[in-house]
């Protein structure tokens, strides 16, 4: 800018309304190799970081995050978002710290959830856990579980978590042959 007087150069890197998105993913991005770090809560810990990358908060914040979509009350206020979350973010963070991340029913890792190299139903190669309601809609401290993509699918609406536990050992076992196979390859 001191030299030519003209600005026209730098005049992208100042865009008004969303900059502070903008900044943060790009940090994120060119930042990502030295160390990543979650918008959500700040944690560094490599383990809870996508490796799909593109995404700024790790599998905890993300999952709430998850929750509150899951949940349909996004566009509402924060007052009507508390009845259908029933804990905060931080209650979530030390829910997580005591509870393993093992899906509640096949027992599967994030780790090997990434290895068994599953697609959502929009593409994306499927890796945190997400969350289970076990007895009823309620995302509720008591109410909820540690739970892969493939087992939230089957539960659906369709089965309880009862019914799903006598099923779930022969997901584990295709699972442990899969890796076993991932492992070989
Ligand atoms: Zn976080
Ligand atoms: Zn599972």
């Amino acid at each position: 800018m001191s030299a030519g007087g003209s600005t026209v150069t730098t005049t992208t890197e100042v865009i008004p309304g969303v900059v502070g998105v903008e900044i943060i993913l790009s940090e994120q991005s060119t930042a990502e190799v030295k160390q990543w770090r979650c918008i959500g809560c700040g944690t560094k810990d490599p383990k809870l970081a996508y490796k799909s990358g593109g995404i700024p908060r790790c599998y905890i914040c993300q999952g709430y995050k998850n929750m509150e979509i899951n949940s349909g009350q996004k566009a509402k206020k924060l007052a009507a978002l508390a009845r259908s979350v029933e804990f905060t973010l931080e209650e979530f963070h030390a829910w997580a710290a005591s509870n393993p991340r093992v899906c509640t029913y096949c027992e599967i890792t994030d780790e090997e959830l990434w290895l068994l190299d599953l697609k959502t139903a929009n593409g994306k190669r499927n890796e945190a856990l997400g969350i289970d309601r076990i007895k009823s809609d309620l995302y509720s401290l008591d109410n909820i579980a540690w739970c892969c993509y493939p087992c939230n699918r089957a539960k659906g609406n369709y089965l309880s978590s009862e019914e799903m536990r006598i099923i779930a050992p022969a997901l584990k076992s295709i699972w442990q042959s899969r890796l076993a196979g991932v492992a070989r390859a």
